[in-house]
């Protein structure tokens, strides 16, 4: 069979309960590497303190997300601690034609519905070293009230009952650790036979490699 040139970039799920260090292990990925992109996802919660529009998130009223919604422009989206996410459908798309990894910080139930239509999308949960440390670090950040906190630490129960779904596992017990382990997920992932074949076709034609990538 003939090689599949079509650029083909990794999806990567990122999810984990509030207060793992999920995103400040993300920023830090994506500041060491400018070869994965973050998908920046439409909220209607309000922005935290230092959080800009289209920077975060894409704030949005309840009226314009369900508008959105309505017209199909979300891959996925979902309910999450009360307020409504969404990933852009079209944005995703684009990465996905353009060969470029795209990184996308979720929840379970935005992942499940990812998977259903990337199967080779790349599943990675983020675990807390303790449910002590969870609390310890939703406290610290002090981005949010005590009613807002004490939902969160409730509902991480729910969302670490799903860990079992993803393929790779981080404990974030120690910062540079996690983070590469992060990073050689990602490493590894560029390293499988589709993706290098869809980089290097030309080389893979040259040597004489031929491969299904259906
Ligand atoms: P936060 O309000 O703390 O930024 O995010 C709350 C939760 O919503 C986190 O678990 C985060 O991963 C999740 N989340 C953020 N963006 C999206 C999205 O586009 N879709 C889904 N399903 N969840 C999201």
């Amino acid at each position: 069979m003939p090689l599949n040139p079509a650029p083909s970039g990794s999806l990567f799920m990122v999810v984990a309960p509030s207060g793992a260090g999920k995103s400040t292990l993300v920023n830090a990925l994506l500041a060491q590497d400018d070869a994965i992109r973050l998908s920046i996802s439409y909220t209607t919660r309000a922005p935290r303190p230092g959080e800009q529009d289209g920077r975060e998130y894409h704030f949005a009223s309840v009226e314009d997300f369900l508008q959105r919604r309505e017209a199909g422009e979300f891959l996925e989206s979902a309910e999450v601690h009360g307020n409504y996410y969404g990933t852009s459908r079209l944005w995703i798309q684009e990465q996905m034609k353009a060969g470029t990894d795209v990184l996308l910080e979720i929840d379970w139930q935005g992942a499940q519905q990812v998977r259903k239509q990337f199967p080779h999308a790349v599943g990675i949960f983020i675990l807390p070293p303790s449910i002590a440390a969870l609390e310890e670090r939703l406290h610290k950040r002090g981005q949010d009230d005590h009613q807002v906190i004490t939902r969160r630490i409730l509902a991480a129960g729910g969302e670490i009952a799903h860990a079992a779904e993803f393929e790779y596992v981080i404990i974030n017990r120690e910062f540079a650790i996690a983070l590469s382990e992060l990073t050689s997920i990602v490493k590894a992932t560029r390293c499988k036979f589709p993706q290098q074949a869809a980089r290097n076709s030309s080389l893979f034609a040259q040597l004489g490699i031929h491969a299904n990538l259906s």
